[in-house]
C-alpha cells in the first residue's frame, strides 16, 4: 500500500515551516522559509499577515513537491503556531486592517498598568491563569480597535474578525469558510476562561472587544474543516491545531500528570502537565490549557527563562569567545569546574520565580586563575540553574516532584549542559531522537483525530529516546553549587535594589 503522511504546518516567529511525517513519526520531507520582521518603533514588533500566509502555503507546496506526494497522500494537516500574535481582518474582503502585532511587542505596556489600577489584574489571573502582560492578545486587540480609524464601528457591526495565527491560517486554508481556534491558543489571549472553557464576556467588555469578532473555540485535536481544493491540488482535512509550546508538550508525549518538558532555544520554555486541576501558581508561573483531543481537559504550569541559548550567542558575538555555539562543549571539556564563578545572565531582568525586571547580568566569584574556558562553562551552567529554579517553582505549586525531564531545542544538543542539568536536578534528562517536537505534536493531534494513529499508546511507541542523562553528582556537591547559585542571584537582585 502507498505510504500516507501527516502534514505539520509550523508557523514560528521567524520562519514558516512544513514537515511531512510518516506513520513512525519520522520526518520524510521539510521546507522552511523565513519572513520579514518589522520593528516600526522601539519595543514594537510586527509581521505582515499576508507574508505569514504566503510563506506558509509556499512551504507546504514545496514539502509535498520534494517528496513527490499529492493531496490524496496526506491524511490530515496539523497546525502549530507562534502564540498570542494578533491579527484582525475584514470578514468580507479577507484584508487585514493592520499588521500582525507579534507576541514580543510591548506597545500595550500602559494598558497593563491601567488594568492594574482598575483592579482587573486579580480577575484576569483567576479566570485566565495568566499574569497580565503585553505579550497576550487581549490588549493588542484593544489597541488595534482604538488606533485604526473606523475599526471599532466595523467590529461592532460584525465586519471584523480576530484571530491568532492558527485562526488566520485555517481561515485562509478554507478560503474564509471557517473562523476557529483551539483551546491552547485561546488560553493565551487573556480573554478566555480556562475553567469554563469559553470566552469571558466580562473581560471582553472591559477591553471593549465585541464577542462577534472572536473565533469559535474547539479541541486541539478535532475536525476543523477541509482545505480549499485549489490550494494544494485537492482538499485535505485539517484535524489539529495548538500553540507551539503546548504542541511541543504533546510531541514529547508528556501525557501524564507531572510530565515536564524543557525547550532550550534562545530562551527556555518549560511546561509541566498538572492534569485536570488548574492550579494557580504562587511563584509567578502561568496556568495554561494543554493540547488534547475532543472530550479531554487538561492544564499545564508554564515558566520561561528569558536568556538561555542567547547567553551562548553573547559569548560568541559580543565576547568573541566562541566561533560557534557548538564549540562551547569543546572548550568546557578542557575545564574541571567553573572555579567557583557564577554568571547570572539577567540581561533583561529575571523571570520566574524572581520576577525582577531591574536585575542585570552579574558575574561573581572571580579569582586570578579564572579562564575563558571556565567563563564558557559558567555561562552554560547558568542555563541549567535557571531551568532548575523554574522546575522547583513548579514542584512547589503542584506538589509533584520531577522524575524525568524531556528536552528539545537547539541547545539540548549540548551534552555537557544536559549532564549538568541532570546533576543539578538530581533527575533523569531524556533527549528524544526527533527534536522537532513542536511540529510532531501538531502532527500527532491531527493524526489521532483523523484516525491515522489509533491511540496515544501508538504515539508513545513512536517516541524514541536518543540519550538519557542520569545524575552522577553527590548530594553535597549539588547543595554547594546550588547555594552558590542562590548567592549569585541575590547579587544580581541587590544590584537592582540599591539604585
Ligand atoms: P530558537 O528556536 O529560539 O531560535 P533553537 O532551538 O534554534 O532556538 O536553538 C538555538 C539556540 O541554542 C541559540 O541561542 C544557540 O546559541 C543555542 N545553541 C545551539 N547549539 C548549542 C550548543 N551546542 N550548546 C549551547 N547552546 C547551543
Amino acid at each position: 500500500m502507498k505510504e500516507r503522511y501527516i502534514m505539520a504546518l509550523d508557523q514560528g516567529t521567524t520562519s514558516s515551516r512544513c514537515i511531512l511525517f510518516n506513520h513512525s513519526g519520522e520526518i520524510k520531507s521539510m521546507a522552511q522559509k523565513e519572513f520579514t520582521q518589522f520593528y516600526p518603533r522601539t519595543g514594537w514588533v510586527e509581521h505582515d499577515p499576508k507574508e505569514i500566509w504566503s510563506s506558509q502555503i509556499g512551504v507546504a507546496a514545496e514539502a509535498m513537491a520534494k517528496l513527490g506526494v499529492k493531496s490524496e497522500d496526506i491524511t490530515a494537516i496539523g497546525i502549530t503556531n507562534q502564540r498570542e500574535t494578533t491579527i484582525i481582518w475584514n470578514r468580507f474582503t479577507g484584508e487585514p486592517i493592520y499588521p500582525a502585532i507579534v507576541w514580543q511587542c510591548h506597545r500595550t505596556a500602559d494598558k497593563i498598568e491601567q488594568l492594574k489600577k482598575d483592579g482587573v489584574d486579580s480577575l484576569i489571573r483567576k479566570k485566565t491563569g495568566l499574569i497580565p502582560d503585553p505579550y497576550f492578545s487581549g490588549t493588542k486587540i484593544a489597541w488595534i480597535l482604538e488606533h485604526v480609524s473606523g475599526a471599532r464601528e466595523q467590529a461592532e457591526k460584525g465586519e471584523l474578525l480576530f484571530g491568532t495565527v492558527d485562526t488566520w491560517l485555517i481561515w485562509n486554508l478554507t478560503k474564509g469558510k471557517i473562523h476557529v481556534t483551539d483551546y491552547t491558543n485561546a488560553s493565551r489571549t487573556m480573554l478566555f476562561d480556562i475553567h469554563k472553557y469559553c470566552w469571558d464576556e466580562e473581560l471582553l467588555r472591559y477591553f471593549k472587544i465585541p464577542l462577534c469578532m472572536m473565533p469559535k473555540v474547539k479541541a486541539s485535536g478535532c475536525i476543523f474543516g477541509y482545505t480549499e481544493p485549489g490550494l494544494l491540488g485537492g482538499e485535505i482535512l485539517i484535524a489539529g491545531a495548538a500553540g507551539d509550546q503546548q504542541a511541543a508538550l504533546f510531541g514529547q508525549c508528556c501525557f501524564e500528570q507531572g510530565d515536564v518538558k524543557n525547550t532550550y532555544g534562545t530562551g527556555c520554555f518549560l511546561l509541566m502537565n498538572i492534569g485536570e486541576n488548574p492550579i494557580l501558581s504562587n511563584h509567578g508561573l502561568l496556568t495554561t490549557i494543554t493540547a488534547g483531543l475532543e472530550g479531554t481537559k487538561g492544564y499545564a504550569l508554564e515558566g520561561s527563562v528569558f536568556v538561555a541559548g542567547a547567553a551562548i550567542q553573547w559569548l560568541r558575538d559580543e565576547q568573541k569567545m566562541l566561533r560557534t555555539a557548538q564549540e562551547s562543549e569543546e572548550l568546557i571539556a578542557k575545564t574541571k569546574n567553573s572555579g567557583g564563578v557564577y554568571i547570572v545572565p539577567a540581561f533583561t531582568g529575571l523571570g520566574a520565580p524572581y520576577w525582577n525586571p531591574f536585575a542585570r547580568g552579574t558575574i561573581v566569584g572571580i579569582t586570578r586563575g579564572f579562564s575563558q574556558e571556565q567563563m564558557v562553562r559558567a555561562t552554560v551552567e547558568s542555563i541549567a540553574y535557571q531551568a532548575y529554579d523554574v522546575i522547583r517553582a513548579m514542584e512547589q505549586d503542584s506538589g509533584i516532584l520531577l522524575n524525568t525531564l524531556k528536552v528539545d531545542g537547539g541547545a539540548s544538543a549540548n551534552n555537557f549542559l544536559m549532564q549538568f542539568q541532570a546533576n543539578i536536578l538530581n533527575a533523569q534528562v531524556q533527549r528524544p531522537s526527533c527534536i522537532e517536537t513542536t511540529a510532531l505534536g501538531a502532527a500527532y493531534l491531527a493524526g489521532l483525530s483523523s484516525g491515522y494513529w489509533n491511540d496515544i499508546e501508538e504515539i508513545k511507541s513512536n517516541w524514541n529516546l536518543e540519550r538519557t542523562f542520569q545524575s552522577n553528582m553527590d548530594l553535597k556537591e549539588r547543595e554547594e553549587l546550588l547555594h552558590g547559585w542562590k548567592r549569585a542571584v541575590k547579587c544580581a537582585i541587590a544590584w537592582a535594589l540599591d539604585q
